[in-house]
C-alpha cells in the first residue's frame, strides 16, 4: 500500500505544443505504481483546449467542474458539465476542453501502450472549437 497524500505532487502546466491556453494538470494515478493506468485532474481556463489527439487504449473523462466542450472528429461540438462520462475509442480522434467563457476541470483516465499513451496531432482552430 502507498499512500500520496494531498499536496504532495506538484501541479504541472500544459505543455502550448499540444493544448491551447492555460491548463493545469493534477496527477492522480501514476502508471510507473499501477503499470497500465494513469489519471490526471486536469483545469482548463475560459477558451483552454487540448489539440486534436488519439489514445492508443481509448480514454475515460468524468467531469467534475465547470462546463466545457469535446468533439471527436466527424462529430458536432458537444457541452459537457459536472458528472458527464465521456468515453473515447482507442484510435478515436478527439479534443477538449473549456466553454469559451466558462472553466473545466475533468478527470482523464487512460491506460499506457508501449510507453504513451497519448497521440498529438495539430491544434484545434478557433473556428473547430466555435462549432
Ligand atoms: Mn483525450
Amino acid at each position: 500500500m502507498k499512500i500520496i497524500r494531498a499536496g504532495a505532487t506538484d501541479s504541472a502546466t500544459g505543455n502550448p505544443e499540444y493544448f491551447t491556453g492555460k491548463v493545469r494538470l493534477d496527477p492522480v494515478i501514476a502508471s510507473e505504481l499501477t503499470g497500465r493506468v494513469s489519471a490526471a485532474s486536469v483545469t482548463f481556463e475560459p477558451g483552454a483546449r487540448t489539440a486534436w489527439h488519439t489514445h492508443p487504449a481509448g480514454q475515460t473523462l468524468i467531469v467534475t467542474a465547470g462546463v466545457g466542450r469535446v468533439q471527436r472528429d466527424g462529430g458536432p461540438v458537444e457541452e459537457i458539465r459536472p458528472g458527464d462520462v465521456i468515453w473515447f475509442e482507442p484510435g478515436e480522434r478527439h479534443w477538449h476542453g473549456a466553454g469559451p467563457t466558462t472553466g473545466m476541470t475533468h478527470l482523464a483516465i487512460h491506460e499506457v501502450v508501449d510507453g504513451s499513451a497519448v497521440t498529438w496531432l495539430e491544434p484545434v482552430s478557433d473556428t473547430d472549437y466555435a462549432g
